[in-house]
């Protein structure tokens, strides 16, 4: 019988290798709290730790314009709104995303239609998304999912090609590059989320940015009304309406700003050091049989280190299902976890006819899902497992202790595919 942790063995790892994020410094805290202090906590014009975090986008991204939105998602709703999508408009988009990339289409009444994934990222399928144009199609959007930049020259190019407008959902990327183009910087709109778990934390809120002033203008009169979007919107034929604006308030926390500020100058040493864990996570794999390191194309010239994804590959464990795998691996001491949401196709929202809501993006052929329609999604999915993206290096030790639980559970594979079994017949 072998020594692993899951039969009573001693752990590989003694204590859980604990994940600290956001990391907030001693200047961070000031800032917000001096901000507190003065009461500087709403803004109506474009002022203020909203209006410099906005330019340190606009610098960064070579973007005219930068917007500050209350999360992601309104970022993305803008973006959306930004490119006037509206009943009848297809909208491509992949399965596999975070919700808030996809809905936000369905909240300007247009329709997503769901797009494959890459077996080996999860990232939009390219040639699957081929299939899926249509007269209608006016749109696509794009995750970096991850961290792990989509290849930018091949939308740009595919939405030429149809006609397309390209957004970029970079919540999970930022700073991220392919081909040596950052990301966000190539689509003709980007969002991004400053939420807590993201690379940029704000707490809650977003960024949008584009070159595109019509965007822009339409993007601002969607979120933001009186001072800002009279001071910001010139087109003539908007002018009388830029004080009402359309409808949202969609304004970052001023509160959220300032902590996004210390985040964004010190996103490349973050980048960095998150760099370092995944090529110590990559070499640690590629040496253990059976294990193989999370997949990368040769696109990409910085990963957004957002999180470490390799592949399962049962065969290479004689048919030993993933969730032994994890568990072995967790009672190393591995916090080694599982996607923990489906393809998107497979939601309810997409599966069943009756959303609960007439009047909300149901055209008459909407079209529903069913399982096994978009598969190498859902082979993603079942395949996929992850380490936590640790914000800095580890120690040699620790490291040593990652490199014997995966030795263990290697070595014990035999074993744990006994116990597999016997739990398939229990
Ligand atoms: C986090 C996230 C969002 C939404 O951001 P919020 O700020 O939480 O609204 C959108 N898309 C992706 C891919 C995300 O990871």
């Amino acid at each position: 019988m072998s020594d692993l942790a899951l039969f009573g063995g001693e752990p590989a790892l003694r204590e859980p290798v604990e994940m600290t994020w956001p990391l907030i410094s001693d200047a961070d805290v000031a800032r917000v709290a001096d901000a507190a202090r003065r009461g500087e906590i709403s803004y109506d014009a474009s002022e203020g730790f909203v209006a410099e975090l906005e330019g340190v986008f606009r610098a960064r991204l070579g973007r005219p314009y930068a917007l500050a939105t209350s999360s992601g998602t309104a970022a993305l709703h803008s973006a959306f709104f930004g490119l006037s999508l509206g009943r009848g408009d297809e909208v491509l988009a992949p399965t596999y995303t975070y919700l808030a990339t996809v809905m936000p289409i369905v909240a300007c009444n247009a329709t997503p239609v769901l797009v494959d994934a890459e077996p080996d990222t999860g990232n939009i399928d390219l040639d699957d998304a081929e299939r899926h144009v249509t007269p209608r199609t006016r749109a696509m959007v794009v995750t970096h999912l991850s961290g792990h930049p989509v290849d930018m020259e091949r939308v740009v190019r595919f939405a030429r090609r149809h006609g397309l407008k390209v957004v970029e959902d970079c919540s999970q990327a930022h700073g991220a590059a392919s081909a040596g183009a950052e990301v966000g910087t190539r689509g003709d709109v980007a969002a991004f989320s400053l939420q807590g778990r993201k690379l940029v934390p704000a707490g809650e809120g977003g960024m949008l940015a584009t070159s595109d002033t019509d965007v822009y203008e339409r993007a601002v009169m969607l979120g933001h009304f009186a001072a800002r979007s009279e001071q910001e919107v010139h087109t003539p034929r908007r002018v009388p309406f830029a004080k009402l604006g359309y409808g949202l308030n969609y304004r970052m926390h001023p509160l959220g700003a300032a902590l996004a500020l210390g985040q964004i100058e010190r996103l490349d040493q973050h980048l960095d050091w998150r760099a370092a864990t995944f090529a110590a996570y990559d070499e640690l794999l590629r040496e253990t049989p059976g294990f193989a390191p999370a997949p990368r194309q040769a696109h990409v010239t910085r990963h957004g280190g957002y999180s470490y994804q390799p592949l399962y590959d049962p065969a290479a464990w004689g048919g030993l299902p993933r969730s032994v795998f994890i568990e072995a691996l967790r009672a190393e001491g591995v916090p080694a976890t599982v996607p923990s949401s489906p393809p998107l196709h497979r939601e309810a929202f997409f599966t069943h006819a009756d959303t609960g809501i007439e009047t909300f993006a149901v055209p008459q052929d909407r079209h529903l899902y069913r399982a096994g329609e978009l598969p190498a999604s859902e082979a993603y999915v079942a395949s996929a497992w992850r380490l936590p993206a640790y914000p800095q290096p580890l120690s040699a030790e620790k490291l040593a202790g990652f490199a014997e639980a995966f030795r263990k559970v290697a070595a014990g594979a035999d074993d744990l595919r006994r116990y597999g079994e016997i739990g398939a017949v229990r």
